[in-house]
């Protein structure tokens, strides 16, 4: 398998570039400039396209690569199981067909613009791009942690591609990997690199695995499961240093070891860093656009000059799960996310209204667990577990005062899709009756 994911020679790339070079030369001023071509943008442009949007779009990245699917990244692509071409989005044809330039490898670094939305916006390179309208969907980059050693070669990070590339590379030549962060991109990578046959430990800072997205449950649940399947977790710890390969003859380039805050020293060819992501909001402050962890949008992904739309993993939105709190904000991190706000932005940019449909849902697969999160559980005040051991089935329900609002739901999609189909069709599922494993929970859904 190729692990190029850039690699494409067709004529339609060759007239992609073209059409690009001819609408800069020109300095004709793109309809709609979207900045950043990945998950929300690509979902933005097509979305528009199905909804009638006329008018030219710029569909424009810093990456070289055509826009791909991160999710296989820490999953398939590492562990060399799909072909790096099924991750691309859409065909350099669909995008010469539909009339979207697609824009690589340029890096926007300012934005001038006017009170009616359009303006030029400047890449790194010293490329202008005028625009009728913008719609930022920057995303997210990868939390940095600045401890001695982290610039060591070997000290790695799993954002997008470029970093998925880093890490094959390294991937033949090391045998001990310690990954920092337990969240869901730390496991998902410690568990494939596990099945490629190295020694893993997973460091935690926190008392629990994936802190911040599941409740106590699941975490111990994940625990568990990981350690049963031999990965080394150590929770309630922290690096204090990376060090290099001091042997003889050895440039002290090359991370060799992590050393921990209690003087514990394990070897590793690898480090990957998994702590998280910060949204960039860089363009938005430079445009003055109120930005609190994320920028700032309504329920129509319009961000506070009211002409700007942002979407995905950079937007900070009101909850959309039906029932939550008043003036409850959100920045979600997901696919679907990503997917379905950037469809309520292109209702927004073609002058209809529409809210965020549906549940927000997350997946992901760690070995052989495959957790579906159906809803948010924030502010939840009951659970109830339902384990089915033999089968391998793990799923808690969350409840606020008596209404189920989430599911986590491992290696069972029948609960997953209840609870996703309850949740967004206002119903409830009874805490009583669900706790009875046995039970299918769409037998026993209440309400319209
Ligand atoms: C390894 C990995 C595994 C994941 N697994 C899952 C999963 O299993 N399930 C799930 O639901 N989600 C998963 N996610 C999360 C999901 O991929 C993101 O939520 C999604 O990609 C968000 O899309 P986005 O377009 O909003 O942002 P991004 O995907 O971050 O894209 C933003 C793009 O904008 C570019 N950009 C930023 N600033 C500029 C600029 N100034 N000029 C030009 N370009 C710029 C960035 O380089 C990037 O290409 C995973 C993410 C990663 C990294």
């Amino acid at each position: 398998m190729s692990t190029n994911i850039v690699a494409e020679q067709s004529s339609a790339a060759a007239a992609e570039q073209t059409n690009t070079a001819a609408a800069l030369g020109k300095q004709s001023r793109t309809g709609l400039l979207i900045i950043g071509a990945s998950q929300s943008g690509v979902q933005l442009a097509v979305s528009l396209r199905a909804l009638g949007f006329a008018e030219h779009i710029t569909l424009l990245g810093d990456e070289d690569h055509r826009p791909y699917q991160r999710p296989a990244l820490s999953k398939e692509f590492l562990q060399g199981t799909v072909e790096s071409e099924s991750l691309i989005f859409r065909s350099s044809e669909y995008w010469a067909e539909h009339n979207v330039d697609l824009v690589k490898g340029e890096y926007i670094v300012r934005i001038d613009k006017e009170a009616d939305g359009s303006g030029v916006a400047h890449s790194s390179a010293g490329k202008q791009f005028p625009f009728k309208r913008l719609a930022l969907t920057v995303g997210a980059r990868a939390r940095k942690l600045e401890i001695e050693g982290a610039d060591l070669d070997g000290v790695l990070y799993l954002r997008n591609a470029d970093d998925a590339l880093a890490l094959k590379a390294r991937v033949a030549d090391a045998q001990d990997v310690v990954v920092i962060g337990g969240g869901f991109i730390g496991l998902e990578a410690a568990s494939s690199l596990q099945k490629m046959g190295k020694n893993v430990t997973v460091l935690e800072f926190g008392p629990r695995l994936v802190g911040r997205a599941v409740g106590e449950e699941t975490a111990e649940y994940f625990l568990q499961a990981h350690r049963a399947r031999g990965l080394d977790i150590r929770l309630n710890t922290s690096a204090a240093r990376f060090a290099p390969d001091t042997a003889a003859g050895k440039e002290q380039t090359r991370v060799a070891a992590v050393e921990l805050k209690d003087g514990t020293v394990l070897p590793a060819q690898i480090v990957l860093i998994g702590i998280g992501v910060i949204p960039n909001t860089q363009l938005a402050e430079q445009l003055g656009l109120v930005v609190d962890n994320g920028v700032v949008v309504d329920r129509f992904a319009l961000a506070s000059d009211g002409t700007t739309v942002a979407v995905g993993d950079v937007a900070n939105m009101p909850n959309p799960v039906p029932g939550s709190k008043t003036g409850e904000r959100i920045r979600l991190e997901s696919v679907n996310n990503a997917i379905e706000h950037a469809k309520v932005a292109a209702y927004s940019l073609t002058g209809r209204r529409e809210e965020y449909a549906g549940i927000p849902w997350f997946w992901s697969n760690q070995a052989d667990l495959k957790l579906q999160i159906a809803g948010l559980c924030n502010g939840f005040d009951q659970t109830v577990l339902r384990r089915d051991k033999e089968r391998g089935k793990f799923t808690v329900l969350y409840y606020r005062q008596g209404q189920v609002i989430a599911a986590d739901c491992v290696n069972a999609p029948l609960d997953f899709m209840a609870v996703k189909n309850a949740l967004a069709k206002g119903q409830n599922i009874p805490a009583d009756a669900a706790a009875d494993p046995a039970t299918q929970l769409k037998t026993i859904t209440t309400g319209s």
